[in-house]
């Protein structure tokens, strides 16, 4: 999730996710199989779908192989997920409104069945409200409430579908199962202007698609948004085609690499389009509003940002990289499309940093279960910590230190961090102690042996998914230290363990 907003002393303020939008998806079907075309052509084509064969579904492409996921039911938000769905690819084609603030669409989801089961259940909000459902190119029957869209056709484990589900309604966010400062609720946002954006962790994609929303299942994305002119749709990935289509601006993007469902991102507003580089040669684009001069040159950072981290975190890990402003408090790392509030803080390049480290942490590798979040924050923190005191000019240990004040506090509001408080996601606890505690073993193992630590990980199970178990074995066997106790200590203590460093 986004981030802790590190006030000036050691009180720390979360950025992370955030809240929702509204948005309408509108159009015609996506039609499963093409949405991967390279060609970019991406998703849209007539209604519905694909003439079926019998042996081969368009979900068999092979393409969506990379989105395999062993699905497990999560143990500390188990309503947002099924663990008998793998989603494959979502071919999210979608048209927002902004005087009825309507979104509306259709969802083409590859699917396969990871079990048996008598029907087939994705979450969606219920305030929107589904006028269709096809699987496999024929109607089908469906129920839908407590937000929770049920298929009402039996699933054979391993068989892939297509499912094609139309809708439309107001969105709007849920409660978010915190208590940061920075945000209440998660999903899709409607601003006074008729703009939308999102912010999703741990959960909230659900308010404006149809989703199996747990991070254990990763899928592939395309998406066609249609918005009024001038407004233009943003989301992950690469942007594959813009055009104008009866006053509607149209475009078309293209996710490539797997992702969670709480790392997609949507905004539509009068965004313009600032396109740059890193040294490495990453094309890198700003969406920031028409005229925020302010917001624009805050982001003209993001290549120096990028070299410092590809020096020490290795190759930037996607295709390319870009950087959404919303009218937000907070910050999330959306995968290859960052999405940032428009404040002070969450513009600074301490955030941006954050936000990148996360594409390595937590976004080409993520926990398996959401117990397991302090695996994208705590090391990820570490590591702003290590840029803030390379800028600064003063040793990791000067920012260590001054963090430690306030955790044993965090710790104790929130819980451990490997065990923290269901009602309070994303709170310091999860940030700052494991942060100290990777200091702590970059002192045992020394730098050099440290960050070759830190590069490797993420390429372990890159577009995957772990668990803690599969971190901390690799990490033991990889330094040959015995670290069950330290990590018992940092990760499931009441107490902050001493501290050798500092
Ligand atoms: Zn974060």
């Amino acid at each position: 999730m986004g981030k802790l907003a590190a006030a000036v002393s050691a009180l720390v303020v979360l950025v992370g996710c955030v809240v929702g939008a509204a948005l309408i998806w509108g159009g015609d079907g996506a039609t499963l199989g093409s949405p991967i075309d390279p060609s970019g052509s991406a998703s849209s084509s007539g209604s519905s779908s694909s003439s079926p064969s019998p042996d081969r579904s368009p979900a068999d492409e092979p393409a969506y192989d990379a989105a395999l996921s062993k699905p497990v039911e999560d143990s500390y938000y188990p309503a947002h997920g099924d663990p008998g769905v793998d989603t494959l690819h979502y071919g999210l084609d979608l048209t927002w409104q902004p005087g009825p603030q309507t979104l509306s669409g259709t969802a083409t989801i590859a699917l396969r069945a990871a079990a048996s089961a008598d029907r087939l259940r994705l979450a969606l909000l219920d305030a929107l409200t589904v006028s269709r459902v096809v699987i496999d190119g024929e109607s089908t029957k469906w129920t839908q409430r407590h937000d929770r869209l049920q298929v009402l056709e039996p699933m054979k484990a391993g068989s892939r579908h297509v499912l094609e589900v139309t809708y439309a309604g107001k969105p709007a966010p849920v409660p978010a199962p915190t208590t940061r400062s920075d945000f209440s609720t998660t999903g899709m946002e409607i601003t006074d202007d008729g703009e939308i954006w999102t912010m999703q962790e741990p959960f909230g994609a659900y308010t404006w698609y149809p989703v199996n929303d747990q991070p254990a299942d990763k899928a592939l994305y395309d998406f066609t948004i249609r918005v009024p002119r001038p407004m233009v749709g943003v989301a992950n990935g690469e942007l594959r085609s813009r055009r104008v289509v009866d006053g509607q601006t149209v475009t078309s993007w293209h996710l490539g690499h797997p992702a969670a469902s709480y790392l997609t991102t949507i905004a539509v507003g009068d965004f313009v389009q600032t396109k740059d580089e890193s040294p490495s040669g990453v094309p890198l684009s700003y969406w920031t509003h028409r005229g925020d001069a302010r917001a624009l040159a805050a982001l003209r950072v993001t290549p120096r940002i990028m070299a410092w981290n590809e020096r020490h975190l290795g190759r930037y890990p996607f295709d390319s990289l870009g950087i959404l402003i919303v009218d937000s408090q907070s910050g999330m790392e959306t995968q290859s499309m960052i999405t940032l509030g428009d404040t002070d803080y969450t513009r600074s390049p301490e955030v941006i940093e954050h936000e990148l480290t996360h594409q390595w942490y937590g976004d080409l590798v993520t926990p398996t279960d959401w117990r397991d979040v302090w695996m994208n924050e705590g090391l990820t923190m570490f590591v702003q910590g290590a840029y803030e005191a390379d800028r600064d000019g003063v040793g990791i240990d000067t920012v260590m230190d001054r963090w430690a004040v306030s955790e044993p506090a965090m710790r104790a509001e929130s819980g451990p961090p490997g065990a923290y408080d269901k009602g309070e996601f994303g709170e310091g606890n999860i940030y700052y102690g494991p942060a100290l505690m990777w200091n702590e073993l970059r002192h045992r193992l020394g730098d050099t042996a440290f960050w070759s630590m830190v590069r490797a990980w993420p390429t372990v199970h890159a577009d995957g998914n772990a668990t803690r178990r599969q971190y901390l074995d690799w990490v033991e066997k990889r330094t040959g230290l015995e670290l069950t106790s330290f990590f018992d200590d940092w990760l499931m203590g009441r107490r902050t363990p001493p501290r050798h460093a500092g």
